[in-house]
């Protein structure tokens, strides 16, 4: 089975969409609803014609920003956008939650989509978070066109139709809408913070860690979605990385690959229909982290950076699962729990961040969800035990090694142990993270292995945070 694809075909959707379309054996992709990505030096020159594309017409545009200065050869970028929309009629909405670091939480949505109101289209400029304001704004006010201009290489959510929110103060991706159009701007992302595409590069690491995650799911009987076909396109996503992640950070040939490699990723989850491809538990340790600094009101570090320490923690845990497996070699029968124990223990873990029981309850009843799941097809479990050689052969083909991914993340000047992370979270606060983000969710991971075998109490954690630092001393 081969879908016939590179890298090249970003600049051809159509190819992407019919290769999907023909692979689709199970009917579960989603169409590619994105008309066109571009990803140049300079995208403001092409702006005018891409709005005239997908607008038709002059029309009530937009501007979709938050206060963040965003340069581009010394100049005002962001002024350089809207002078190129010369004809329509041009408003900018500067969305601001007076925190150095805009949050897509209710608040803000609300605000977006009411300032869009009566649009025909909008333009949001800057990195990630913007553009999922922007995608849900453009549907709750009904504004038919969205044109997302990317002004950073940090996350790769761009170029899906998910956006990813604050919801009760815990993150979620819904479902929004793709944009029409994404123009990533090279220049721009070349000149970005150097910590912005060191991001980008912790995010990518997800591609080499999840789908492990994401195999053991579906080989539960948790997850129906796993698929090699969108394993494929992940693969074409990392085209070149050997080569052009050591260039990261100088010039704009490698900033462009990097920008490629993420646009495809999200690609590949908008139209596989799921986020579990590149999302185990590495992500599961920076939404945690994101959660508590929501409740805390502190800071939040950046998704991406987050993602790649997470990266790392989350091989570890898979080497500290398959050397526990050697000295204890487990049936399913040790993993068999109580629903209502372990639901509760979800709940009763969230308690020290949100006494009023809101978190914990959201996150129980998500947690409940897989159990259950899990429950319903326990002779999957018990097969998946019985053949245990046989599918760590199958999960490690899917991923790299702990050793590959921290000099990956090594290479971009990317952050590779929690105390890296901007602001950092201390190592009680990263033991608490990793011992409970099983409960967070209803995606199955490494971690719910460890935590039904027992293996993610106290000792447990620190086994894994001991082989991040036998990996990263080494
Ligand atoms: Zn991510």
């Amino acid at each position: 089975m081969s879908l016939g694809l590179t890298l090249d075909d970003l600049s051809r959707l159509d190819r992407i969409d019919a290769a999907m379309k023909a692979q689709d054996v199970r009917g579960q992709f989603a169409p590619l609803g994105m008309k066109e990505v571009l990803i140049a030096e300079d995208v403001v020159a092409a702006l005018p014609a891409v709005l005239a594309r997908h607008l038709g017409r002059f029309g009530e545009v937009r501007v979709v920003v938050d206060p963040v200065l965003i340069r581009r050869g010394g100049r005002d970028f962001k002024a350089d956008v809207i002078a190129a929309l010369q004809g329509h009629r041009v408003t900018r909405v500067t969305l601001d939650d007076g925190s150095e670091v805009l949050h897509a939480d209710e608040p803000i949505l609300a605000e977006a989509a009411q300032r869009v109101q009566g649009a025909d289209a909008i333009v949001s400029v800057g990195g990630g978070t913007i553009t999922d304001i922007a995608k849900v704004a453009s549907v709750r006010a009904g504004v038919p066109v969205l044109v997302a201009i990317q002004t950073a290489a940090s996350v790769d959510g761009f170029t899906d139709n998910f956006s990813v929110v604050l919801q009760n103060g815990v993150k979620k991706t819904t479902l929004t809408r793709w944009p029409d159009a994404v123009l990533a701007d090279v220049r721009t992302i070349a000149e970005a913070p150097p910590r912005m595409t060191a991001a980008g590069m912790g995010e990518m690491m997800s591609m080499f860690c999840a789908p492990g995650d994401w195999y053991l799911a579906a080989q539960m009987g948790v997850d129906s979605s796993f698929t090699p076909v969108l394993l494929e396109l992940l693969g074409i996503c990392g085209e070149g990385i050997e080569d052009w992640s050591r260039g990261l950070g100088h010039g704009l040939a490698s900033a462009e690959a990097l920008t490629r490699a993420l646009s495809l990723r999200g690609i590949v989850t908008g139209t596989g229909g799921t986020t579990a491809t590149l999302s185990g538990m590495e992500h599961l340790f920076s939404h945690m982290l994101d959660m508590v600094a929501s409740r805390r009101h502190t800071a939040m570090s950046q998704h991406g950076a987050q993602v790649g320490v997470g990266s790392v923690i989350a091989s570890a845990a898979w080497d500290v699962f398959c050397a526990r497996m050697e000295e204890t070699p487990l049936t399913a029968a040790d993993l068999a729990f109580d629903l209502e124990v372990r639901v509760a223990e979800a709940q009763a873990a969230f308690s020290v961040l949100d006494p009023s029981g809101a978190i914990g309850a959201e996150c129980a009843g998500r947690y409940r969800t897989k159990l259950a799941a899990l429950q319903a097809n326990w002779p999957k479990v018990e097969a998946f035990f019985a053949d245990w050689p046989a599918h760590r052969r199958s999960h490690d083909a899917l991923v790299f090694t702990t050793p590959k991914i921290a000099d990956y993340l090594a290479r971009a000047g990317s952050a590779r142990r929690f105390d890296a992370l901007i602001p950092a979270p201390d190592e009680d606060l990263t033991r608490w993270v990793i011992a409970c983000c099983p409960f967070m969710r209803e995606r199955l991971t490494v971690a719910d292995l460890l935590h039904l075998a027992g293996w993610l109490d106290d000792v447990g954690v620190g086994r894994i945070l001991a082989r991040v630092d036998q990996v990263l001393g080494a």
